[in-house]
């Protein structure tokens, strides 16, 4: 039966302390409302991964931790980047791959997209690569192309386990915007992008949808059959992120 994962993404938001706090009100909720269908992962900045595993181990949480970026390089010197090995000693056990903020102000192109997947999945974490078009290039119609061409480089060649590789559908416009995607775009996307997938011959992907997800909307978006969702601003409050993971296990509770 499958499963569907819902990812917060919180940014450059939250110190130790507040990342603390939150992890505390979603290992509570989620202890009283199971979510039995739905696997919940939280992308806290690196400064804070290490209290955030320590919380959920403390209250044996469900909850699974995600960086928000990575190092493809093993070790050396690269000031102010963080390895692949250094995540997984911590217990994280995802990691964001070519998230829309990164390819756009911190240069990562397709093949560092690439490399980066690869890196991570044979280190051991599990990559959410993030693909997606801006504006522009959907008001040229060219975003089934453009996508699909995001897909290809960041997965071929990659060898992964079933279940190692998440592709998250987030168009630019959407993000951040409170200008979410239609259930008949992201249908329509997340089309383009199994097929995609399947030429790649990487299996077991998963597709999630991000792009201004409330608690309001989520119910709505599953229909376009994705498996879940990447969460930016809902996120960092306890009640509206559990109200999205709520809605994914009413969707599969069913057995979608
Ligand atoms: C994101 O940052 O990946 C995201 C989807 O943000 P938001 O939900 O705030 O649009």
């Amino acid at each position: 039966m499958r499963r569907a994962l819902v990812v917060g993404n919180w940014k450059m938001n939250l110190d130790h302390v507040e990342a603390v706090h939150l992890t505390q009100q979603l290992a509570v909720i989620l202890a009283s409302r199971p979510a039995e269908h739905v696997d919940v992962v939280v992308a806290p900045p690196f400064v804070d991964l290490r209290s955030v595993t320590s919380v959920i181990e403390a209250e044996h949480s469900v909850l699974e931790v995600a960086a928000q970026h990575v190092n493809p390089r093993p070790a050396g010197a690269h000031t102010g980047e963080i390895a692949v090995p250094m995540l997984t000693r911590l217990r994280v056990r995802w990691v964001i791959v070519g998230h829309s903020e990164r390819r756009t102000h911190y240069g990562m192109d397709d093949q560092v997209v690439a490399e980066t997947a690869r890196a991570a999945v044979a280190g051991g974490l599990r990559a959410i690569v993030c693909v997606g078009e801006d504006e522009d290039v959907r008001a040229r119609g060219e975003h089934r192309g453009f996508v699909e061409a995001q897909v290809l480089a960041a997965l071929s060649g990659l060898s992964a386990p079933e279940g190692d590789v998440v592709v998250a559908y987030e168009p630019i416009w959407a993000i951040g915007t409170g200008r979410t995607a239609s259930v008949a775009d992201v249908a329509e996307m997340t089309e383009v992008i199994r097929a995609a997938v399947a030429a790649t011959g990487v299996r077991g992907v998963r597709v999630l949808y991000g792009g201004s997800v409330t608690a309001d909307n989520a119910a709505e978006l599953f229909a376009a059959d994705v498996d879940g969702f990447l969460v930016g601003g809902a996120s960092l409050r306890a009640e509206s992120f559990a109200a999205i993971v709520a809605a994914g296990e009413s969707c599969y509770a069913g057995g979608r």
